[in-house]
């Protein structure tokens, strides 16, 4: 007999609360889920995202098999893979002939169409995991020029109770973010407690096997693998996270280290974003650590700010301007990503560091994505679609609805400042600041010319004479370029040739 309804679950849809289970019924709806090729290579996917994602996948179709649902599941090995999602799906409505077919809002713009070509009739529910519906963004937006996340984030405060006192933010200021830029001393940061890893089990482990027979030439690693790929494990992650890290989190929050890829940071993006978490309970989590004299408010606000603000702040930047997003550049750049962006190998050990952790891990923290990796893109003037692939491919919690303003928006300043109020740009010396790089580079970054320039330090002067007339009209840019102007022509004309020659040799 046909099922009522083919329910349609996506690999970061691992939610059994969601509004696709409203009113369903074991007895007369199915579950369809799919593995499909084209998701882990329309750009060439880390095979830790790739295994990640159809682990979890796995291990949430059997929770919901246990629960006694009829789950129809395509495996990626499954003879006869059409190997995209629509293909599948549109198969899956030839199997079944359910009376109707659902899903809840896909991640991403490209999947959402595709699905709804391959089924006309397609139910698209709202995606209840996150605080601020896309229609509630929308009317946030209009009328704006620019979208501060600031004030947003205010509002979401308020509309949610979150760190409130009665009318006003808790401990009388919305933001430490102040607070929150400490780099470590000379002595690092010493013995910080381990974030849980959790050992594959046979279903992760075949799934290792699928992925490196599969996609042998994607880059990245395996070897490491040890993120949480259900509910459960999501849930151990947070309490060790609240119970451990939270409280130097916030001081912490923008400052590197040679060997320490994580610091105290949550590592919980992934497991959020394939929805295994709720992010209502990571913040009551936090709340509650503060409540209890376990984590101090500036700690509490600054990993708040990070979910409730800028996680619901970007999706809505997403949702309100795409497709049209996809293609912004507002600063023209047109050079290559360069090659080193997929292996690691350059001398600039800043780089070095980020991307060697990124291929080993599938992770970097913000910090190394705004101001190692993203950086250096927006200083050479890295076309941004080809940013954003790179971005898109290489870590485990990427997907495009977080991935895409974070790079083109924050990280490239393509959208000519609707989400930032001026180009992340840097020398080495910040660099040098929030980190111990520079310590074991052979770069000077603090030396713009000469052998041992600083490729950031050349490239950021060049950044600003290239772009000079268009930063003219973004005021926060006005103390760097009054130093630009300080330069004699002389000076400038050796920053360019420098510049060119640094280009040339990549
Ligand atoms: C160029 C660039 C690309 C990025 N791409 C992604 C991506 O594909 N997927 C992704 O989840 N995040 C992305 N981010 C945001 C951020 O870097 C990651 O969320 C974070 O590093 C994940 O590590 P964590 O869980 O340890 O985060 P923590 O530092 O512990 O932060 C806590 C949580 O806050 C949320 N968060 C923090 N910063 C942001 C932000 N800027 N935007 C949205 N959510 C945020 C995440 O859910 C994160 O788990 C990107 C940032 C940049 C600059
Ligand atoms: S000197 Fe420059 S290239 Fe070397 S680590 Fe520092 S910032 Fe990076």
């Amino acid at each position: 007999m046909s099922p009522r309804r083919l329910l349609a679950i996506l690999g970061d849809q691992l939610n059994p609360s969601s509004a696709l289970f409203d009113g369903a019924d074991p007895a007369r709806d199915v579950v369809w889920m799919a593995e499909a090729a084209e998701e882990a290579s329309h750009v060439p996917s880390h095979k830790a995202r790739i295994a990640l994602f159809l682990s979890a996948m796995r291990h949430f179709r059997d929770e919901l098999r246990a629960r006694g649902w009829r789950v129809d599941y395509v495996a990626l090995d499954a003879p006869g893979n059409r190997g995209s999602l629509a293909a599948e799906l549109a198969a899956a409505v030839a199997r079944h002939h359910p009376e109707s077919v659902a899903v809840v809002e896909p991640g991403e713009f490209r999947v959402r169409e595709a699905l709804l070509r391959a089924c006309p009739d397609l139910r698209i529910l709202p995606d209840r995991h996150f605080l601020c519906s896309t229609a509630e963004f929308a009317a946030f937006a209009r009328g704006r020029k620019q979208l501060r996340m600031e004030y947003f984030y205010r509002e979401m405060r308020r509309r949610h109770g979150v760190l409130m006192d009665g009318g006003e933010p808790a401990g009388g200021a919305w933001n430490y973010d102040a607070e929150n830029r400490a780099a470590f001393d000379a002595a690092g940061p010493g013995a910080i407690p381990a974030a849980p890893g959790f050992a594959a089990d046979s279903t992760t482990r075949e799934v290792l096997r699928l992925v490196e027979s599969r996609f042998a030439s994607h880059p990245g690693s395996l070897a490491r693998f040890d993120w949480p790929v259900s509910r459960e494990q999501a849930l151990a992650a947070l309490d060790d996270f609240i119970g451990h890290r939270l409280p130097a989190f916030g001081r912490y929050q923008d400052a590197m280290w040679t060997g320490e890829p994580f610091l105290y940071h949550s590592r919980l993006s992934s497991s959020l974003n394939l929805k295994l978490l709720d992010p209502r309970e990571v913040i009551r989590a936090a709340e509650r650590a503060w409540s209890a004299g376990a984590a101090p408010l500036a700690a509490v606000e600054g990993f708040v700010r990070q979910i409730l603000g800028w996680r619901e702040y970007v999706r809505g930047i997403y949702w309100t301007r795409m497709p049209g997003y996809l293609h912004e550049n507002a600063l023209d750049a047109s050079a290559p990503l360069p090659g080193f962006y997929w292996t690691g190998e350059t001398e600039m050990n800043c780089l070095r560091e980020a991307i060697g952790q990124t291929l080993e891990y599938g992770y970097a923290h913000h910090i190394q994505r705004l101001m190692i990796t993203g950086l250096y893109a927006l200083l050479l003037g890295v076309e941004p679609a080809r940013v954003h692939e790179w971005y898109l491919a290489v870590y485990v919690d990427a997907v495009e609805w977080v991935e895409l303003p974070n790079t083109l928006g924050m990280s490239q300043f393509a959208d000519g400042g609707l989400m930032a109020s001026k180009p992340y740009a840097a020398t080495g010396k910040y660099i040098h600041r929030m980190s111990n790089y520079c310590g074991g580079c052979r770069y000077q970054p603090g030396e713009a010319l000469g052998p041992r320039a600083c490729p950031f330090t050349t490239l950021y002067w060049d950044f600003l004479l290239r772009n000079e007339t268009r930063l003219r009209q973004v005021p926060r840019m006005a103390f760097q370029l009054r130093n630009l102007m300080r330069l004699s022509p002389a000076r400038r004309a050796e920053l360019r040739e420098a510049a060119r020659r640094l280009k040339h040799a990549l």
